[in-house]
Protein backbone atom coordinates (compact mmCIF):
# COMPACT_ATOMS: atom_id res chain seq x y z
CA UNK A 1 0.00 0.00 0.00
CA UNK A 2 1.62 3.64 -0.91
CA UNK A 3 0.77 6.58 1.01
CA UNK A 4 -2.28 7.58 -1.24
CA UNK A 5 -3.93 4.19 -0.41
CA UNK A 6 -3.07 4.69 3.08
CA UNK A 7 -3.92 8.31 3.11
CA UNK A 8 -7.48 7.16 1.60
CA UNK A 9 -8.45 3.75 4.13
CA UNK A 10 -7.11 6.15 7.34
CA UNK A 11 -9.75 8.62 6.35
CA UNK A 12 -13.37 9.04 6.87
CA UNK A 13 -14.94 8.22 3.62
CA UNK A 14 -18.42 9.51 2.70
CA UNK A 15 -20.91 9.12 -0.16
CA UNK A 16 -24.68 10.54 -0.10
CA UNK A 17 -26.27 9.30 -2.67
CA UNK A 18 -26.47 5.40 -4.47
CA UNK A 19 -29.26 3.65 -5.43
CA UNK A 20 -28.40 0.19 -4.41
CA UNK A 21 -31.81 0.00 -2.23
CA UNK A 22 -33.48 -0.74 -5.42
CA UNK A 23 -31.05 -3.91 -6.04
CA UNK A 24 -32.18 -5.06 -1.78
CA UNK A 25 -35.99 -4.86 -2.52
CA UNK A 26 -35.40 -7.20 -5.09
CA UNK A 27 -33.83 -9.87 -2.78
CA UNK A 28 -30.43 -8.92 -3.56
CA UNK A 29 -27.97 -8.96 -1.25
CA UNK A 30 -25.39 -6.81 0.37
CA UNK A 31 -23.56 -9.22 1.20
CA UNK A 32 -22.58 -9.33 -2.88
CA UNK A 33 -24.45 -8.32 -6.00
CA UNK A 34 -24.12 -7.40 -9.48
CA UNK A 35 -24.22 -4.34 -8.91
CA UNK A 36 -21.96 -0.91 -8.09
CA UNK A 37 -21.99 -1.69 -3.76
CA UNK A 38 -21.96 -4.59 -1.74
CA UNK A 39 -19.93 -4.66 1.69
CA UNK A 40 -17.28 -6.62 0.52
CA UNK A 41 -15.90 -4.45 -2.40
CA UNK A 42 -17.40 -0.88 0.22
CA UNK A 43 -14.71 -2.74 2.57
CA UNK A 44 -11.98 -2.61 -0.17
CA UNK A 45 -12.91 1.08 -1.74
CA UNK A 46 -12.97 2.38 2.03
CA UNK A 47 -15.73 3.52 2.65
CA UNK A 48 -16.98 4.45 5.83
CA UNK A 49 -20.53 5.96 5.77
CA UNK A 50 -22.86 5.11 2.96
CA UNK A 51 -25.91 7.19 2.66
CA UNK A 52 -28.99 4.55 0.95
CA UNK A 53 -31.35 6.55 -1.19
CA UNK A 54 -34.83 5.85 -0.74
CA UNK A 55 -35.71 6.45 -4.25
CA UNK A 56 -39.53 6.56 -4.81
CA UNK A 57 -40.17 5.69 -8.62
CA UNK A 58 -43.08 8.02 -10.03
CA UNK A 59 -44.64 4.82 -11.45
CA UNK A 60 -46.00 4.65 -7.60
CA UNK A 61 -48.19 7.95 -8.35
CA UNK A 62 -51.69 6.94 -9.48
CA UNK A 63 -51.57 6.78 -13.07
CA UNK A 64 -55.42 6.59 -13.34
CA UNK A 65 -58.33 8.60 -11.90
CA UNK A 66 -59.41 6.55 -8.56
CA UNK A 67 -56.07 4.52 -8.55
CA UNK A 68 -54.46 4.73 -4.82
CA UNK A 69 -50.66 6.63 -4.42
CA UNK A 70 -48.52 3.81 -4.01
CA UNK A 71 -45.48 6.44 -3.15
CA UNK A 72 -45.52 6.31 0.69
CA UNK A 73 -45.93 2.28 0.99
CA UNK A 74 -43.08 2.20 -1.64
CA UNK A 75 -40.57 4.24 0.46
CA UNK A 76 -41.65 1.98 3.30
CA UNK A 77 -41.18 -1.13 1.63
CA UNK A 78 -37.66 0.21 0.69
CA UNK A 79 -36.46 0.83 4.21
CA UNK A 80 -38.26 -2.41 5.18
CA UNK A 81 -35.23 -4.01 2.59
CA UNK A 82 -32.51 -1.46 4.00
CA UNK A 83 -33.44 -2.92 7.92
CA UNK A 84 -33.60 -6.57 6.68
CA UNK A 85 -30.09 -6.17 5.28
CA UNK A 86 -29.04 -4.23 8.22
CA UNK A 87 -30.20 -6.97 10.63
CA UNK A 88 -28.17 -10.16 8.56
CA UNK A 89 -25.05 -8.02 7.94
CA UNK A 90 -25.01 -6.68 11.71
CA UNK A 91 -21.41 -7.63 11.76
CA UNK A 92 -20.57 -5.69 9.07
CA UNK A 93 -22.63 -2.66 8.80
CA UNK A 94 -25.12 -0.75 10.64
CA UNK A 95 -27.48 2.29 10.90
CA UNK A 96 -26.22 5.66 11.67
CA UNK A 97 -29.12 8.27 12.20
CA UNK A 98 -26.38 10.88 13.87
CA UNK A 99 -22.86 11.63 13.05
CA UNK A 100 -21.66 10.25 16.60
CA UNK A 101 -23.49 7.01 15.67
CA UNK A 102 -21.48 6.79 12.39
CA UNK A 103 -18.62 7.98 13.82
CA UNK A 104 -18.91 5.31 16.57
CA UNK A 105 -19.59 2.59 14.19
CA UNK A 106 -16.62 3.54 11.94
CA UNK A 107 -14.43 3.56 14.94
CA UNK A 108 -15.38 -0.15 16.00
CA UNK A 109 -14.42 -0.96 12.48
CA UNK A 110 -17.76 -1.62 10.87
CA UNK A 111 -19.55 0.36 8.28
CA UNK A 112 -22.36 3.19 8.68
CA UNK A 113 -25.18 3.17 6.71
CA UNK A 114 -27.72 5.93 6.93
CA UNK A 115 -31.24 6.71 4.78
CA UNK A 116 -32.36 9.99 2.80
CA UNK A 117 -35.71 10.16 0.51
CA UNK A 118 -35.43 10.96 -3.15
CA UNK A 119 -38.91 12.53 -4.18
CA UNK A 120 -40.40 14.34 -1.97
CA UNK A 121 -43.99 12.40 -3.54
CA UNK A 122 -42.69 9.90 -0.88
CA UNK A 123 -44.89 11.92 1.30
CA UNK A 124 -47.99 12.03 -0.38
CA UNK A 125 -48.56 15.63 0.68
CA UNK A 126 -48.76 14.86 4.16
CA UNK A 127 -46.38 16.19 6.98
CA UNK A 128 -47.59 12.96 9.45
CA UNK A 129 -45.83 10.70 6.90
CA UNK A 130 -42.66 13.36 6.72
CA UNK A 131 -42.35 12.77 10.42
CA UNK A 132 -42.95 8.82 10.12
CA UNK A 133 -40.13 8.55 7.62
CA UNK A 134 -38.10 10.45 10.06
CA UNK A 135 -38.67 8.50 12.88
CA UNK A 136 -37.92 5.08 10.50
CA UNK A 137 -34.28 6.87 10.74
CA UNK A 138 -34.48 9.09 7.58
CA UNK A 139 -31.94 11.73 7.53
CA UNK A 140 -32.37 13.97 4.45
CA UNK A 141 -35.21 14.35 2.13
CA UNK A 142 -34.96 15.03 -1.90
CA UNK A 143 -37.34 17.49 -2.54
CA UNK A 144 -38.10 16.34 -5.46
CA UNK A 145 -36.82 13.77 -8.28
CA UNK A 146 -37.40 14.79 -11.90
CA UNK A 147 -41.20 15.19 -11.55
CA UNK A 148 -42.84 18.23 -10.38
CA UNK A 149 -44.90 17.90 -7.14
CA UNK A 150 -47.88 19.21 -5.95
CA UNK A 151 -45.57 21.82 -3.72
CA UNK A 152 -42.10 21.74 -5.06
CA UNK A 153 -41.12 22.33 -8.95
CA UNK A 154 -38.44 20.03 -10.42
CA UNK A 155 -35.38 21.05 -12.70
CA UNK A 156 -35.89 18.58 -14.81
CA UNK A 157 -40.08 19.49 -15.39
CA UNK A 158 -39.21 23.77 -15.24
CA UNK A 159 -36.08 23.45 -18.06
CA UNK A 160 -38.46 21.22 -20.11
CA UNK A 161 -42.34 22.36 -19.56
CA UNK A 162 -41.71 25.65 -17.76
CA UNK A 163 -42.16 26.55 -14.03
CA UNK A 164 -45.62 25.38 -12.41
CA UNK A 165 -45.26 26.82 -8.93
CA UNK A 166 -41.93 28.65 -9.56
CA UNK A 167 -40.62 26.86 -6.36
CA UNK A 168 -42.24 26.43 -3.42
CA UNK A 169 -45.84 26.67 -2.80
CA UNK A 170 -47.18 27.71 1.13
CA UNK A 171 -47.15 23.73 1.74
CA UNK A 172 -43.92 23.72 0.58
CA UNK A 173 -42.85 26.01 2.81
CA UNK A 174 -44.09 24.27 5.34
CA UNK A 175 -42.10 20.81 4.65
CA UNK A 176 -38.88 22.73 4.41
CA UNK A 177 -39.55 24.08 8.28
CA UNK A 178 -40.83 20.98 9.19
CA UNK A 179 -37.75 18.74 8.15
CA UNK A 180 -35.75 22.36 9.73
CA UNK A 181 -37.80 21.24 12.91
CA UNK A 182 -36.96 17.44 12.77
CA UNK A 183 -32.95 17.86 11.81
CA UNK A 184 -34.21 16.09 8.76
CA UNK A 185 -31.08 17.91 6.16
CA UNK A 186 -33.05 19.29 2.94
CA UNK A 187 -31.48 17.71 -0.28
CA UNK A 188 -31.84 19.85 -3.70
CA UNK A 189 -30.14 17.67 -5.99
CA UNK A 190 -33.07 17.29 -8.36
CA UNK A 191 -34.99 20.50 -7.85
CA UNK A 192 -35.61 23.25 -10.14
CA UNK A 193 -33.75 26.24 -10.26
CA UNK A 194 -37.14 28.22 -8.88
CA UNK A 195 -37.29 25.61 -5.95
CA UNK A 196 -33.72 25.98 -4.96
CA UNK A 197 -33.60 29.92 -4.52
CA UNK A 198 -36.79 29.85 -2.62
CA UNK A 199 -35.76 26.98 -0.22
CA UNK A 200 -32.50 29.24 0.76
CA UNK A 201 -35.21 31.68 1.41
CA UNK A 202 -37.22 29.32 3.71
CA UNK A 203 -34.61 26.77 5.43
CA UNK A 204 -33.29 27.97 8.47
CA UNK A 205 -30.96 24.99 8.76
CA UNK A 206 -27.91 24.65 5.57
CA UNK A 207 -29.03 22.50 2.67
CA UNK A 208 -27.42 20.22 0.23
CA UNK A 209 -27.21 18.89 -2.87
CA UNK A 210 -26.51 15.23 -2.56
CA UNK A 211 -25.06 14.07 -6.09
CA UNK A 212 -25.27 17.14 -8.62
CA UNK A 213 -21.77 18.62 -10.48
CA UNK A 214 -21.29 21.85 -12.26
CA UNK A 215 -23.08 23.12 -14.77
CA UNK A 216 -19.88 25.12 -15.94
CA UNK A 217 -18.02 22.30 -16.53
CA UNK A 218 -21.17 20.17 -18.13
CA UNK A 219 -24.19 22.66 -19.06
CA UNK A 220 -27.21 20.23 -17.46
CA UNK A 221 -30.03 20.59 -15.98
CA UNK A 222 -29.15 18.60 -12.83
CA UNK A 223 -25.79 20.17 -12.37
CA UNK A 224 -25.13 23.19 -10.10
CA UNK A 225 -24.51 27.04 -11.91
CA UNK A 226 -21.59 28.75 -9.81
CA UNK A 227 -23.88 31.31 -8.20
CA UNK A 228 -25.83 28.32 -6.56
CA UNK A 229 -22.40 26.81 -5.61
CA UNK A 230 -21.99 29.87 -4.38
CA UNK A 231 -24.75 30.00 -2.29
CA UNK A 232 -25.25 27.00 -1.07
CA UNK A 233 -21.58 26.96 0.39
CA UNK A 234 -22.34 30.71 1.91
CA UNK A 235 -25.17 29.29 3.55
CA UNK A 236 -23.00 26.38 5.57
CA UNK A 237 -24.03 23.96 2.64
CA UNK A 238 -22.56 20.82 0.98
CA UNK A 239 -22.69 19.15 -2.62
CA UNK A 240 -21.75 15.58 -3.49
CA UNK A 241 -20.05 14.92 -6.94
CA UNK A 242 -21.83 12.56 -8.58
CA UNK A 243 -20.33 9.74 -11.33
CA UNK A 244 -22.63 9.57 -13.97
CA UNK A 245 -20.90 10.10 -17.09
CA UNK A 246 -24.05 12.54 -18.32
CA UNK A 247 -23.12 14.91 -15.80
CA UNK A 248 -19.35 14.87 -16.07
CA UNK A 249 -18.68 15.23 -19.37
CA UNK A 250 -20.57 17.76 -22.54
CA UNK A 251 -19.90 15.46 -25.04
CA UNK A 252 -21.33 12.37 -23.20
CA UNK A 253 -24.53 14.31 -22.63
CA UNK A 254 -24.78 15.39 -25.85
CA UNK A 255 -24.76 12.11 -27.53
CA UNK A 256 -26.54 10.76 -24.35
CA UNK A 257 -29.56 13.10 -25.54
CA UNK A 258 -29.38 12.80 -28.78
CA UNK A 259 -29.28 8.70 -28.29
CA UNK A 260 -32.60 9.05 -25.95
CA UNK A 261 -34.45 10.84 -28.07
CA UNK A 262 -33.83 8.96 -31.14
CA UNK A 263 -34.15 5.85 -29.25
CA UNK A 264 -37.23 7.11 -27.14
CA UNK A 265 -39.48 4.39 -28.01
CA UNK A 266 -37.04 1.63 -27.36
CA UNK A 267 -36.42 2.78 -24.09
CA UNK A 268 -40.44 3.38 -22.94
CA UNK A 269 -40.57 0.06 -24.24
CA UNK A 270 -38.51 -1.54 -21.97
CA UNK A 271 -39.51 0.99 -19.28
CA UNK A 272 -43.03 -0.77 -19.74
CA UNK A 273 -42.04 -4.30 -19.65
CA UNK A 274 -39.98 -4.42 -16.03
CA UNK A 275 -41.97 -1.53 -14.61
CA UNK A 276 -41.10 -2.40 -11.08
CA UNK A 277 -37.67 -3.43 -11.79
CA UNK A 278 -35.21 -0.46 -12.19
CA UNK A 279 -31.99 -2.10 -12.49
CA UNK A 280 -33.19 -4.22 -15.01
CA UNK A 281 -34.55 -1.07 -16.96
CA UNK A 282 -31.12 0.33 -16.02
CA UNK A 283 -29.10 -2.20 -17.39
CA UNK A 284 -31.38 -2.72 -20.75
CA UNK A 285 -31.41 0.61 -21.58
CA UNK A 286 -27.81 1.37 -20.96
CA UNK A 287 -27.03 -1.33 -23.97
CA UNK A 288 -29.34 0.52 -26.38
CA UNK A 289 -28.04 3.65 -25.84
CA UNK A 290 -24.14 2.69 -25.49
CA UNK A 291 -24.89 0.39 -29.10
CA UNK A 292 -26.32 3.73 -30.68
CA UNK A 293 -24.07 6.23 -29.10
CA UNK A 294 -20.40 4.20 -29.44
CA UNK A 295 -17.66 4.75 -27.95
CA UNK A 296 -17.64 7.81 -25.51
CA UNK A 297 -15.33 7.54 -22.86
CA UNK A 298 -14.91 9.39 -19.37
CA UNK A 299 -12.17 9.27 -17.54
CA UNK A 300 -12.42 9.28 -13.76
CA UNK A 301 -10.39 12.23 -13.93
CA UNK A 302 -13.48 14.32 -15.28
CA UNK A 303 -14.63 13.58 -11.37
CA UNK A 304 -11.59 15.65 -10.24
CA UNK A 305 -12.23 18.55 -12.58
CA UNK A 306 -15.47 18.87 -10.83
CA UNK A 307 -14.27 18.62 -7.63
CA UNK A 308 -11.44 21.47 -8.43
CA UNK A 309 -14.12 23.63 -10.17
CA UNK A 310 -15.90 23.96 -6.98
CA UNK A 311 -12.69 23.95 -4.51
CA UNK A 312 -12.00 27.28 -6.83
CA UNK A 313 -15.21 28.40 -6.31
CA UNK A 314 -15.78 27.95 -2.69
CA UNK A 315 -12.43 25.99 -1.25
CA UNK A 316 -12.78 22.67 0.12
CA UNK A 317 -15.22 22.59 2.90
CA UNK A 318 -18.19 22.28 0.88
CA UNK A 319 -17.02 19.33 -1.67
CA UNK A 320 -17.86 15.86 -0.83
CA UNK A 321 -18.85 12.40 -2.75
CA UNK A 322 -23.00 11.53 -4.02
CA UNK A 323 -21.53 8.36 -6.99
CA UNK A 324 -25.02 7.57 -7.72
CA UNK A 325 -23.54 4.07 -7.65
CA UNK A 326 -26.71 2.11 -8.96
CA UNK A 327 -28.47 4.66 -9.54
CA UNK A 328 -26.81 5.11 -12.95
CA UNK A 329 -25.34 2.04 -15.40
CA UNK A 330 -23.26 4.80 -17.19
CA UNK A 331 -20.05 5.54 -14.99
CA UNK A 332 -16.45 6.54 -15.63
CA UNK A 333 -14.73 3.35 -17.51
CA UNK A 334 -11.67 3.63 -14.20
CA UNK A 335 -14.54 4.00 -11.70
CA UNK A 336 -16.42 0.50 -12.62
CA UNK A 337 -17.80 0.56 -8.96
CA UNK A 338 -16.92 1.26 -5.24
CA UNK A 339 -14.11 -0.96 -5.04
CA UNK A 340 -12.57 2.16 -7.27
CA UNK A 341 -12.79 5.05 -4.81
CA UNK A 342 -8.92 5.44 -3.96
CA UNK A 343 -8.69 6.77 -7.07
CA UNK A 344 -10.31 9.34 -6.10
CA UNK A 345 -8.02 10.27 -3.68
CA UNK A 346 -5.19 9.95 -6.27
CA UNK A 347 -6.61 11.81 -8.28
CA UNK A 348 -7.28 14.50 -5.97
CA UNK A 349 -4.04 14.42 -4.65
CA UNK A 350 -2.16 14.76 -8.55
CA UNK A 351 -4.15 17.58 -8.97
CA UNK A 352 -2.02 19.42 -6.26
CA UNK A 353 -4.80 19.03 -2.87
CA UNK A 354 -2.93 18.94 0.13
CA UNK A 355 -4.01 15.56 2.66
CA UNK A 356 -6.23 17.71 4.67
CA UNK A 357 -8.56 19.34 1.43
CA UNK A 358 -8.57 15.66 0.75
CA UNK A 359 -9.66 14.24 4.01
CA UNK A 360 -12.38 16.57 3.89
CA UNK A 361 -13.94 16.05 0.93
CA UNK A 362 -13.47 12.48 1.06
CA UNK A 363 -15.66 12.59 4.73
CA UNK A 364 -15.01 14.76 6.86
CA UNK A 365 -17.14 18.09 5.36
CA UNK A 366 -20.15 15.06 5.44
CA UNK A 367 -19.94 14.43 9.15
CA UNK A 368 -19.84 17.96 10.16
CA UNK A 369 -22.77 18.98 8.06
CA UNK A 370 -24.40 15.80 9.68
CA UNK A 371 -24.07 16.58 13.08
CA UNK A 372 -25.02 20.66 12.28
CA UNK A 373 -27.97 19.72 10.87
CA UNK A 374 -29.60 16.80 12.60
CA UNK A 375 -27.49 16.47 15.65
ZN1 LIG B 1 -31.02 11.21 -8.48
Amino acid sequence: MDAIERLHHDAIVCDLHVDTLQRLAKGESLAGNGGHLDLPRMRRGGLDLQFFAVWVDPVYLPRREGERDRSYERANALIDAFEREMQTHSAAVQPARTAAEARRIVAAGGIAAALGIEGGHAIENDLGKLEALYRRGVRYMGLTWNNSLDWADAAKEETLHGTRHGGLTGFGEQVVRRMNDLGMIVDLSHAAESTFWHVLRVSRAPVMASHSDAWALTPHFRNLKDDQIRALAAHGGIIGINFYCAFLDTTFMQRQMQAEEHLKDQVEAIETAHLYDFPTQCTLARRLLDAEMGPTPVPATRIADHVLHMVQLVGPDHVALGSDFDGTAAVPDDMPDVEHLPLVTRLLHQRGLDDNAIRKILGENVLRFFERVCG
